[in-house]
């Protein structure tokens, strides 16, 4: 296989700006392009000298969707996204036709509660999954953490909001909390400690009003490393199987 037959070119059709370095696009979608919801696409820029960088992207758009979505950040100077900065609607990027990644819900085995601990970006995948119909109809409860540094560069809370209204997943509405972090800012209606220190004081727990539990509890764990790194060592801690950097069951 040719190096030009692993990826096709897409078109980007809408550009959401939350923060000055944070902002979502959608791409065209080929049609024989498939994941899995919490999957990640490899993306990719062609640079000024016909070379092409590619980066991981979790994929924040359904299954079900014509399009594909992606949340970024921008990182000063980075080799990918300074010049992902640049891009307008109807500019082309390239998508990798295979996806990738384990962070999977179809993988847990028996579990009751789903709670997804994301910071940052991290948030992405787990809008994927809350797309999907068998996530809600598994779990008798879903809770999505999401932490970021100041309350600007909170994202998605409209879609978040949103699911208890939605079209198939309202009558689900009773399964799910969602518990808003500011770790930099005193902010109304948010926790404001990091996540790894909320588990360890009980107060997430407390937050959500549902103990975690290794028979019923199954975590999922997207954003930055040194969260990632510090929460999977609470839950080795606490008699929990890591099955990877980012689930636990
Ligand atoms: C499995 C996987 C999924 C990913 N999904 C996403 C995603 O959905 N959205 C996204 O923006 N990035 C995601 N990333 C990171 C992404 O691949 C790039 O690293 C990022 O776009 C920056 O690329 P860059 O070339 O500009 O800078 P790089 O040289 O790649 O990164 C420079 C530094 O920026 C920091 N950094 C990189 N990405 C982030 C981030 N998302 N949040 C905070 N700091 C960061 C890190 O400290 C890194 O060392 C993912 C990475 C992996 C491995």
């Amino acid at each position: 296989m040719s190096q030009a037959d692993k990826y096709t070119t897409e078109k980007i059709i809408e550009l959401q700006i939350w923060a000055s370095n944070l902002f979502s696009f959608k791409l065209t979608r080929f049609s024989g392009y498939r994941f899995v919801p919490g999957q990640f696409s490899r993306l990719g820029i062609k640079k000024e000298n016909g070379d092409i960088v590619w980066r991981a992207y979790s994929i924040v758009s359904a299954t079900y969707d014509e399009h594909l979505e992606f949340f970024s950040i921008v990182v000063p100077d980075g080799e990918f996204t300074s010049r992902l900065d640049k891009l307008k609607v109807g500019d082309e990027m390239l998508v990798e036709k295979m996806n990738y990644g384990s962070l999977i819900t179809t993988r847990f085995e028996q579990g009751k509660d789903l709670w997804m601990l994301s910071t940052g970006t991290g948030l992405a995948p787990f809008i994927s999954i809350l797309h999907e119909l068998d996530t809600w109809e598994t779990y008798e409860n879903i809770i999505l953490v999401y932490s970021v540094r100041e309350a600007k560069e909170f994202a998605y809370l409209d879609t978040i909001e949103g699911f208890k209204a939605h079209e198939y997943f309202s009558e689900f509405s009773e399964k799910f909390r969602f518990v808003p972090i500011v770790t930099r800012e005193k902010i109304p209606g948010t926790l404001s400690e990091r996540i790894p220190t909320l588990l360890e004081s009980g107060m997430l727990e407390q937050e959500v009003g549902l103990g975690l539990d290794p028979e019923r509890s199954r975590i999922m764990i997207c954003g930055n490393p040194e969260m990632c790194d510090d929460t999977r060592q609470w839950f080795t801690n606490h008699g929990y199987v890591v099955r990877d950097r980012k689930s636990v069951v």
